[in-house]
C-alpha cells in the first residue's frame, strides 16, 4: 500500500545546500506532493529549474508560501526576521513555519513576532552539512542518520511539532527537541567554536613569516587540511552565526582559552603526564562519536590513499615479460 505524502505542499525559501537537500530528499522519499522553491536571486532560481528538484519555482516568497502546509526558511539566520515579515500576510491558516538556522534563540526572537495567529511556528536545525553552498551543493542523503533539533516555543501545538518531526524522520533524520538556549549552548561547543578555531588556524598559517605558503599547502596532510575543510564554509552563514550566538560562543571561548592556557603551561613545563592524560581523554571522545555512528570508523576519515609507485613493488610481483 502506498501511503499519502505527509505534506501536501512544501514551500522552501532559499535553495542552497540545505534548502536544495530538503527538496531533493522530500522528493526522493515522497514526503511532499508538491515542492515549491524560491530564492533571492534570478540566477539561483534559474539553476533550480535546470536541476529540476522542485515542482514549481516562484519569483517571490509570497507566491511560494501561498497554500503551503509546511514552509521551511533555509537562508542565513540574519535574514530570517525580514523573510518572516514578508511571508506573514500570505501564510495559510494551520500552516507550519519552520527554519533550518544554526542558531535558535535569535531566530525565534526575530521570526516569532511576525507569525500570524493560527499559523504554527516550530523552528528546527538539521545538524548536517558540508563546506559547499548553493543549489548545486545539495543532495538527498544529507540528513540520513544525522540529528535534527526542534526548538518549539512554549505552548506550541503538539500536533504541529509531531508533524514536523515526522517530516524530518521521513527524510532520514533522527529528531530531538530542546529549548533554544540549550541548543545554542550545545552547538556553540560542537559546531561554532570548532569553526572559529578552524578559521583562526587557517588564517594564522597564512600569515606566518618563516614557513612559506607553498610549504603549508604541501605538508597540509599533517592535520592542517582537516581544518581547511571547515574554514572553507560559507562566510555569510558563519558571520551570521557568530553575530547571533554571541553569548554562548563567548562563554565557550572563555572555557576554551582556560584549557588552552593549561596545555600551554604543560608544554612550557615539560609536563608529559598532563599532556598524555589530556590526549587520552580526547581520543576516547573520538571513539565515542564513531560508536554512535556519527562518523566512519575507518582511519583518516576513510580517505582513499593512492597506490604504491610500480617501481617499488618487490620483484616476485613483477612479470618476467616486463
Ligand atoms: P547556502 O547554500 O549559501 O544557501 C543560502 C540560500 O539563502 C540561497 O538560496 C540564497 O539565495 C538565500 N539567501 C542568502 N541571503 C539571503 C537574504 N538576505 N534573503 C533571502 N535569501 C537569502 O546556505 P545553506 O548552507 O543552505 O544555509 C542556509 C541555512 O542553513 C543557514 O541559516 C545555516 O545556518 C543553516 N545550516 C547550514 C548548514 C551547513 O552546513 N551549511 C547546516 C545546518 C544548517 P541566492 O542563492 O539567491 O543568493
Amino acid at each position: 500500500m502506498i501511503s499519502a505524502p505527509l505534506i501536501d505542499r512544501l514551500a522552501l525559501i532559499g535553495a542552497g545546500l540545505i534548502g536544495g537537500s530538503i527538496a531533493r530528499a522530500a522528493r526522493a522519499a515522497g514526503t511532499a506532493r508538491t515542492i515549491v522553491v524560491t530564492a533571492r536571486s534570478p540566477q539561483t532560481r534559474r539553476r533550480v529549474v535546470e536541476l529540476g528538484f522542485a515542482d514549481q519555482v516562484t519569483e517571490t516568497s509570497a507566491e511560494a508560501v501561498k497554500d503551503a502546509d509546511l514552509v521551511i526558511v533555509s537562508i542565513p539566520v540574519g535574514a530570517s526576521g525580514a523573510v518572516a515579515k514578508d511571508i506573514a500576510p500570505y501564510l495559510k491558516k494551520g500552516a507550519i513555519v519552520s527554519d533550518v538556522g544554526s542558531v535558535k534563540a535569535a531566530v525565534m526572537r526575530d521570526m516569532a513576532p511576525h507569525i500570524p495567529r493560527g499559523v504554527h511556528f516550530v523552528p528546527a536545525h538539521p545538524v548536517a552539512g558540508t563546506e559547499d553552498s548553493g543549489p548545486d551543493a545539495g543532495f538527498a542523503e544529507l540528513f540520513v542518520n544525522r540529528w535534527c533539533i526542534l526548538t518549539p516555543p512554549e505552548g506550541a501545538d503538539p500536533r504541529a511539532v509531531e508533524r514536523l518531526k515526522a517530516f524530518w524522520s521521513a527524510i532520514g533524520a533522527n529528531v530531538e527537541t530542546m529549548t533554544p538556549d540549550h541548543h545554542d549552548l550545545v552547538l556553540a561547543i560542537t559546531s561554532h567554536l570548532p569553526h572559529l578555531i578552524a578559521y583562526t588556524i587557517v588564517g594564522t598559517a597564512n600569515e606566518l613569516g618563516e614557513v612559506t605558503e607553498s610549504e603549508v599547502l604541501k605538508f597540509s596532510a599533517g592535520g592542517f587540511r582537516d581544518f581547511t575543510r571547515i574554514a572553507a564554509s560559507d562566510p555569510t552563514m558563519w558571520r551570521d552565526v557568530f553575530l547571533h550566538n554571541k553569548d554562548a560562543v563567548l562563554e565557550m571561548l572563555g572555557t576554551f582559552n582556560e584549557d588552552l592556557s593549561r596545555l600551554t603551561r604543560a608544554i612550557r613545563r615539560g609536563d608529559g603526564e598532563a599532556l598524555f592524560d589530556h590526549f587520552t581523554r580526547t581520543r576516547a571522545i573520538r571513539r565515542g562519536i564513531v560508536q554512535l555512528g556519527q562518523d566512519s570508523a575507518r582511519p583518516d576519515f576513510g580517505r582513499a590513499h593512492g597506490g604504491l609507485p610500480m617501481a617499488s613493488l618487490p620483484r616476485p610481483y613483477a612479470s618476467d615479460d616486463d
